[in-house]
């Protein structure tokens, strides 16, 4: 295992600025936190983050991220908190400790191959500050090295084949060539150690065939190039790895003898110049295979590579793949984005510690890039800024617009989930449906058959899906409500006439109403588009003046509808099974609860809104007799589901508003709204809407509160 102080000197020698205390400590609070584990080697756990501490010394990378790597497993597999990391470290190494703790979560969650690029996606997205996302790789470099450990086959095939299609594909994408290749080699080891092994029989064949024609070739390149004045010039062969030479063989279908191409040469020069320098003398020297040229220099690659490329039919007439570049640009194509960060930081030219620097490196590198498939496949990484990815219950991966809410989730796992959603998990814990999504949260819905969708998700749903489905939902229901509400209506006005209503009576004045349908008419008339006195007109072609339901009720003014007074002719309208908020509507003045006494007001293009007989407000009504409905409480109303409010008096001392609080939820009594109008030396008055189940309900509370010796005062409120 690496001892602490090589650790520390291995930093130092590229940044001599590196916290040492830090580092240290780090050090320490890890091997402590890990205490006695073991690794599936038997090894202490904790030369497990020192190795990925030292694998990132090799990419010289910043004290913060040296650190986090001794860190990385604390949280996730010790007792040791986030709030612990900071209080020790600081916030920068809590977030970088905490992000790497999240991409850890993710793992194993990839099985299926469509879900490799949106958990690639994923990653990217998560992991805001890039420095988590190098040490998430290097964590897995390791645990890919020690992969022979774990016993089971399963365990280690799906490691290794997440390594390919996730993380050797995001070192590729950052430009981490170096490590993509050791991630790519171990888990083909893993995967298809047979293939592996003849493909490497192979290749050490066929060096040992070209071994000497090789050399040959690189001395008379160096001879040359040392007469154009470029004697500093390194010149080596460059073997293509086994994995890609495989995937090559898979891809193209190619016989292993057609591969002939397994070999190529590097040069690498001092700066641009020599590279175009070197260019010209081995263009100038031998034959170009045509097609093969391609400079990177001028136009780099979006992940930040740069070089020449060019092939030759070289000194013995055979083919020659040959890459030119300078020292810094082959650095970045081994160590991609750690490189181009450790030569910035080198030059000193920025070392301000920035937490997006990054992203904005990475970003920086990815403007350049010139044709629009590269570009497109980089806005990509901007993107995901706008986007959050959530897990389902099984592990699978959906894409939603930021501000998505779990009701969006339900309507894209299928529309019958969104349509008989009642609550959702969000990671394991209840939360309100309006919750906001987050990256890699998992969501888990809870349906009920019996529920439909609320009419208020259309207000806080994002995604188009939901929004249209929502809206469907909440027309086709809200016209059947009118639908319905319209035949009572017409039911009962007809009766109070001493006729029977039957629809297909209104089916001969369809074009009278110019509709197509009765249910049209009656949609209507629920609406309150065509008044019930209109449809009487014409359909007993009589004119007789329509009576307010509660008949007689309006010969005089307010006062009356306080007094009891039955409608003989017919029972009131039951308002049962109607659906408040679409043709039904509660008054916000009077907050009518099962139980009070009410009256329905027909009001144009809302259906129904229901007042107390007692509300002030119907004497604005009272020149409108048709406007007019009786109607009651549907009989078994056991939701606590209507907001009565009441107004208190309570004494100004400690402790007194908690009283009333209390006798309201030991009522079972829910508190939806609470308000303080005056507050003086003596006393609170207040007011408080609680949702209850109907009058008896409400009055029960209200007779706990007046027992209570710090409530002057309590009665129901209504204006
Ligand atoms: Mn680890």
């Amino acid at each position: 295992m690496i001892r602490q102080y090589e650790l520390v000197e291995k930093i130092k020698s590229y940044d001599p600025d590196a916290d040492e205390d830090m580092l240290n400590r780090a050090y320490v609070f890890a091997m402590k936190a890990h205490g006695a584990q073991k690794r599936a080697s038997g090894d202490p756990y904790f030369s497990h983050p020192v190795e990925v501490a030292y694998k990132l010394t090799q990419y010289k990378l910043d004290t913060a991220s040296i650190v986090t790597a001794l860190l990385h497993d604390t949280v996730e597999d010790t007792e040791v908190t986030l709030d612990d990391i900071e209080a020790s470290f600081g916030k920068e190494i809590r977030n970088l400790v905490d992000g790497v703790t999240k991409l850890s979560r993710l793992e194993g969650k990839s099985e299926n191959l469509n879900q490799a690029e949106n958990f690639r996606k994923l990653l990217i997205a998560m992991s805001e500050d890039l420095r988590v996302l190098l040490v998430k790789l290097a964590d897995r470099l390791h645990n890919m090295e020690t992969l022979k450990f774990i016993k089971s086959p399963e365990k280690r095939q799906r490691i290794a084949r997440e390594t390919v299609e996730i993380y050797a594909a995001l070192a590729e994408r950052i430009g981490m060539r170096n490590l993509k290749d050791e991630l790519q080699d171990l888990a083909f080891a893993e995967l298809y150690p047979e293939a592996r092994e003849s493909v490497i029989k192979r290749l050490n064949f066929l060096r040992e065939q070209g071994a000497a024609e090789l050399e040959k070739t690189v001395s008379v390149i160096r001879q040359k190039l040392a007469e154009a004045g470029l004697p500093a010039a390194q010149i080596y062969g460059r073997e293509k790895k086994p994995f890609s030479i495989w995937k090559k063989m898979e891809s193209k279908n190619m016989e292993f003898e057609q591969l002939s191409d397994i070999c190529g040469l590097r040069i690498v020069v001092a700066n641009i110049a020599e590279c175009y320098q070197a260019l010209g003398v081995i263009h100038a020297e031998w034959h170009t295979i045509p097609g093969r040229f391609k400079d990177y220099i001028s136009t780099p690659k979006s992940n930040g590579y740069q070089s020449l490329h060019t092939a030759v039919l070289g000194p013995g007439q055979q083919r020659v793949e040959i890459q030119i570049r300078t020292q810094e640009m082959d650095e970045i194509a081994e160590y991609g984005l750690a490189a181009h960060w450790a030569y910035k930081q080198a030059s000193h030219a920025i070392k301000d510690g920035k937490q997006f620097r990054w992203i904005r490196e990475l970003l920086d590198i990815l403007e350049k890039s010139s044709n629009p498939e590269e570009f497109l496949e980089n806005t990509k990484l901007e993107m995901y800024h706008d986007q959050v990815f959530c897990f389902t219950p099984k592990g699978d991966i959906l894409a939603f617009p930021r501000g998505a809410t779990p009701v969006d989730f339900a309507y894209a796992v299928h529309s019958g989930v969104g349509d008989t959603c009642v609550g959702a998990k969000i990671n394991g814990r209840i939360v309100p449906l309006r919750t906001k999504l987050k990256n890699g949260d998992q969501v888990d819905i809870i349906t009920s058959k019996t529920q439909t969708p609320s009419p208020s998700w259309e207000r806080f749903v994002v995604t188009g899906k939901a929004k249209s489905e929502v809206r469907k939902y909440v027309r086709t229901s809200q016209r059947n409500e009118y639908v319905n509400l319209g035949r009572a209506i017409l039911a009962k006005t007809f009766k109070q006439e001493g006729e029977e209503f039957v629809e297909s009576m209104v089916e001969p004045h369809l074009p009278t109403f110019n509709k197509k349908t009765v249910e049209d008419v009656l949609a209507e008339v629920g609406e309150g588009l065509i008044s019930r006195q209109q449809v009487m007109e014409v359909v007993l072609g009589q004119k007789k003046p329509v009576q307010a339901s509660g008949s007689g009720l309006l010969s005089s003014l307010s006062k009356p509808f306080r007094k009891k007074k039955e409608s003989g002719t017919s029972a009131p309208m039951p308002i049962k099974g109607l659906i408040p908020g679409m043709a039904i509507h509660f008054a916000g003045c009077c907050h009518p609860i099962p139980g009070d006494r009410i009256v329905g007001i027909v009001t144009t293009g809302k259906g129904i809104t229901i007042h107390t007989m007692d509300c002030e407000t119907l004497e604005n009504y009272s020149d409108a007799p048709e406007r007019w409905i009786d109607v009651a409480w549907e009989r078994d109303q056991s939701d606590a589901t209507h907001v009565g409010r009441i107004h208190a008096h309570v004494s100004h001392e400690p402790a007194a508003l908690a009283t009333v609080t209390q006798v309201i939820a030991k009522e079972m009594g829910n508190i939806s709204n609470f308000k303080i109008i005056n507050r003086s030396i003596d006393f609170f008055e207040i007011l408080i809407d609680i949702q209850v189940r109907d009058l008896k309900h409400l009055n029960n509370i209200i007779a706990n509160l007046r027992a209570k010796e710090v409530v002057q005062s309590v009665e129901r409120w209504q204006t």
